[in-house]
């Protein structure tokens, strides 16, 4: 996915000007951009020089029923909008398009200061139809349209709004034509032959060309039929670069996998080898042609990793391997956390974003700051050209491809490798290990797709650990060290897409209160892959065994365990060192969850509340 910083997350605009019909093109546009997340969809089409809307609440069934209802609009050119509502409740009323005056607009986003600039238009006499802070925009492109100058109007309006937003615009004395200007949320422009596209992610337009350019902030498109033009924002006209989308089609489909997210997870042997492919050069990993030299590692004095969710996980798993290996002091930041924190971090540090779509607002403010204290900067992000990928002083773009489900899955799996391909350089570029461990390490990374290969064979295993999982009300992760960092993922991935409640907890710190949750048959889920904590492991399974909780583990094939401790076991199969061990091991936790989640009758590719690209603080 493409993804630019933003505010808001979720929702969807779409654009279209060309000679096919532009309903369609819409609504087929929105379909790809589903994933997303929303609560009511629209379009505006410019049918024989007037604008005709039709939105509604709802999911875009809703939509398409009204279409047949109503009639389609008719025309070449038009906007179109899921919206994943902020400022007043999913209505039809307050649903995109939203028009005042000459202007109708879609906007993804949130105006900060939309009430001032509501009074402000309110005093001059504008009526709102709608609670939403989108419509104020509109409102004041018709103000600042006196001069009937669409690109001045834009500019003006611009100038004026706190917060993020991406519009596409719409002028009616200029049918056959849409504006689009984008601060802080994302928009891509599609160029096909002699059609153009805009759209919040490529998938809504990849049907019909690969070719795109990333509107940056501040930068306002004009599409109409003799083509495309970008102004900044005095109006200059300025040059942008075509790209070519990498996947096609069929990649950004399911392939046969009733959901994105089991593709997804069935992806991740594939893609991690090709990140190993990527970072290691004649059995080692190197870094040199990004920047990350030997002698910089030798500089660092410290080493933070900031990011959010799945990626903040895949930071703990570098905290372990890192100082491990490397003997360097690691701390993993919540990205939210650390942008306000006022963070000790300065020259020699080494600050490590990660985040799959490279547009994660917190992650990116704290690169921001990383930046301006003067540490180094390093992200991991999994798509080319994003924001943060963009302002990082060096990048790893892992090749995972799309991630669509908006559970992350693979994203996590690759990064975890490229941040232990970076733990093993790191030890031996500080002369910890010596070539010959540092080329072990990584032969040992390299039995992570079959390792991750075995468990997908044992999916039947994880099926019936989710079985007994489907009616509870609540359960436990334990584990140790990386067994830990496991844990707080295995439990994020289940309560994302399952709703079920669970906590992770370090094995050992359960007794210092948590314990009291125990009761009968609450199920301890007990990740006990590793050998120099597995006895203290085993006491803590023992520990809330005493208190009737039923013990499921994922251990290692040939982990003893006192008889009758465990209620459920599922044996990761994996011939490689125990540091390692949490690429598959993650897997079958992946699969646990996505089927709860489908026993539950949960749509896991799109569970309530959440995005995919959480581009808002
Ligand atoms: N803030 C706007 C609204 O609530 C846009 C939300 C969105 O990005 O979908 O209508």
């Amino acid at each position: 996915m493409i993804f630019l910083k933003g505010d808001k997350i979720m929702c969807g605009i779409v654009g279209y000007i060309g000679r096919r019909d532009c309903s369609d093109v819409l609504m087929d546009g929105l379909e790809k951009l589903e994933y997303r997340g929303y609560d009511s969809a629209g379009i505006a089409v410019f049918e024989n020089g007037e604008i005709k809307t039709v939105k509604t609440r709802g999911k875009l069934k809703a939509m398409t029923e009204k279409l047949a209802r109503d009639g389609k609009p008719q025309g070449f050119c038009g906007i179109g909008h899921t919206r994943w509502a902020t400022h007043g409740e999913p209505s039809d009323v307050n649903s995109h398009p939203h028009s005042n005056g000459r202007v109708t607009i879609v906007h993804n986003g949130i105006i900060e200061n939309y009430a001032q600039l509501k009074e402000f238009l309110t005093e001059k006499g504008y009526e709102f139809k709608s609670q939403t802070d989108s419509e104020v925009v509109a409102c004041l492109l018709d103000y600042y349209y006196a001069e009937r100058n669409p690109l001045r109007a834009i500019m003006e309006t611009v100038r004026e709004l706190h917060g993020s937003f991406a519009l596409g615009i719409l002028f009616k004395d200029f049918p056959e034509r849409v504006y689009a200007v984008r601060k802080g949320s994302p928009l891509i422009v599609g160029v096909g032959d002699n059609e153009y596209f805009i759209a919040s992610d490529i998938p809504a337009f990849l049907k019909y060309t690969k070719k795109y350019i990333i509107l940056d902030d501040d930068e306002i498109l004009c599409m109409d039929t003799n083509g495309i033009e970008f102004f900044d924002v005095h109006g200059i006209t300025i040059k942008k670069e075509i790209q070519t989308a990498e996947w096609d089609v069929e990649q950004a489909q399911k392939c046969g996998y009733p959901h994105y997210m089991l593709k997804e997870i069935h992806e991740q042997p594939t893609v991690v080898r090709k990140t190993l492919d990527m970072l290691v050069k004649d059995g080692v990993p190197v870094f040199d042609e990004i920047g990350l030299t030997d002698k910089m590692l030798r500089g660092v004095s410290r080493v933070f990793v900031v990011a959010c969710g799945t990626a903040m996980h895949a930071g703990i798993i570098a905290r372990y391997a890192i100082e491990k290996l490397a003997r360097v002091p690691v701390t993993v930041e919540v990205a939210s956390e650390f942008r306000y924190m006022e963070p000790i971090v300065g020259e020699n540090d080494l600050v490590i974003v990660v985040s799959q779509s490279g547009e994660t607002a917190d992650t990116k403010a704290g690169l921001e700051l990383a930046k301006s204290r003067g540490a180094k900067t390093l992200a991991i992000v999994n798509v080319k050209y994003s924001a943060i990928a963009r302002e990082a002083d060096m990048c790893i773009h892992t090749p995972a491809g799309p991630e669509i489900a908006v559970a992350s899955t693979k994203a996590y799996s690759v990064q975890v490798a490229a941040l232990y391909l970076i733990a093993f350089r790191f030890a031996f570029a500080r002369g910890i290990i010596l070539e010959d461990e540092l080329k072990r390490l990584t032969e040992q990374l390299y039995r992570s797709p079959e390792a991750i290969e075995n468990v997908l064979k044992n999916k039947d295993e994880c099926q019936f650990i989710a079985s007994q999982l489907v009616n509870v009300e609540t359960l436990f992760f334990i584990g140790r060290g990386f067994d830990y960092a496991l844990s707080l993922e295995a439990s994020l991935k289940l309560k994302e897409i399952t709703y079920i409640h669970s906590e992770a907890y370090a094995a050992g710190e359960l007794k210092h209160g948590t314990i009291s949750l125990i009761e009968d048959n609450v199920p301890v889920i007990t990740v006990a892959t590793q050998q120099n904590v597995l006895p203290k492991t085993i006491s803590n399974m023992e520990e809330v065994k005493a208190r009737g909780a039923k013990i499921i583990a994922i251990c290692r094939k040939g982990t003893e365990f006192a008889e009758d401790t465990v209620d459920l076991r599922l044996d990761i199969d994996a011939d490689m060192d125990d540091i390692l061990v949490p690429l598959p091991t993650v897997c079958a936790l992946q699969l646990i969850a996505y089927y709860t989640s489908v026993l539950r009758g949960i749509d896991p590719d799109k569970p309530r509340n959440l995005a995919k690209s959480v581009t808002t603080e």
